[in-house]
């Protein structure tokens, strides 16, 4: 069965869809994206995601490209064309195609959108019970990081040292010496009294979906937190650490740079966490808010 993408209201065979050379996505990275996993069939927190999307679109004043119903419609499509059970869905969507001048063009512009869909089990993977090395690396980006665009050079940049460096993630870090969070997930760490603390969503990062139900979670489940941002000391000194994302849900860290984290195993409150959000992606659990707030925000 041919794999197929969505481009602006055509489904089209993956391996030759293409977009205009004009695309302002293309030629300006003046675009947003989101990155939705699938699971059993199922997509794990569509709405919080297109909530998102609508906000990163919001911000750079491109319009949506059509009413959210009719969006959704077209990802089940795509979904279902393309038959994943498994796997993740990418939207893409740009301020559209105009002759080239850095200057918005006309509000009236239809924006692009692409859609494509991956089949993969991101549920079973050796790092959720051996975890991951990540490295620090400075945090180079623009003073937007909470919109989620595909202006990724910076992100791509630092992945590929954590690459070479034979670490899963860079972990970035600001001028302040704390930590924003990986190229491409939030960072956690939890202190040595056990309080699970990541950095408050404000411009320096993006609020990850997962790190929102990962703070519903320990909301739910009286676990003590704090938005915060962390240095690396106190992230080498930490007792776990962990880094979110959608398809990385998460993953507990065991090494940052070249200092082992605790005894080098996955902690038991991020283990704790990633099988309660897993139950919640199994839909075992639902997204009920918690009466009572346990976390604490400062910085
Ligand atoms: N931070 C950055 C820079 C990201 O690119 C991502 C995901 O792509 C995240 C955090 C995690 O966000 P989410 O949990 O919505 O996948």
């Amino acid at each position: 069965m041919a794999r197929l993408a969505y481009v602006n209201g055509r489904y089209l065979p993956h391996g030759s869809a293409a977009v205009h050379i004009e695309d302002r996505g293309y030629q300006f990275a003046d675009g947003v994206y989101e990155v939705v996993t699938i699971i059993g069939g199922r997509m794990i927190d569509e709405e919080p995601h297109l909530d998102r999307l609508e906000r990163s679109l919001r911000e750079i004043e491109i319009p949506m490209p059509m009413r959210r119903a009719v969006l959704k419609m077209v990802m089940r499509e795509l979904v279902r064309r393309n038959r994943i059970r498994d796997g993740l869905l990418y939207m893409q969507i740009s301020r559209g195609v105009s002759p080239r001048d850095h200057k918005y063009p006309d509000p009236s512009l239809p924006p692009a959108v692409v859609m494509t869909t991956r089949k993969a089990d991101y549920v079973n993977n050796a790092k959720f019970a051996d975890g991951v090395k990540v490295i620090t690396i400075p945090d180079i980006r623009w003073q937007r990081c909470d919109i989620k665009t595909v202006s990724l050079l910076p992100n791509c940049i630092g992945k590929t040292m954590a690459a070479r460096a034979g670490a899963y993630e860079a972990w970035q870090v600001d001028a302040d010496g704390m930590v924003t969070e990986g190229t491409s997930s939030n960072a956690w760490i939890v202190t040595r009294d056990g309080t699970l603390v990541t950095r408050p969503a404000t411009h320096a990062i993006l609020n990850g979906i997962t790190r929102l139900s990962i703070l519903r979670i320990a909301r739910e489940e009286g676990i003590a937190f704090e938005e915060r941002p962390f240095s690396v000391e106190e992230a080498k000194s930490a007792r776990e650490a962990f880094t979110s994302s959608a398809t990385s849900f998460a993953t507990p860290v065991v090494q940052i740079d070249d200092t082992v984290i605790a005894n080098g195993k996955p902690g038991s409150l991020s283990r704790r966490i990633f099988e309660t959000y897993m139950d919640y992606c199994r839909g075992l659990r639902s997204a009920d808010a918690a009466p009572a707030a346990q976390g604490r925000r400062a910085g």
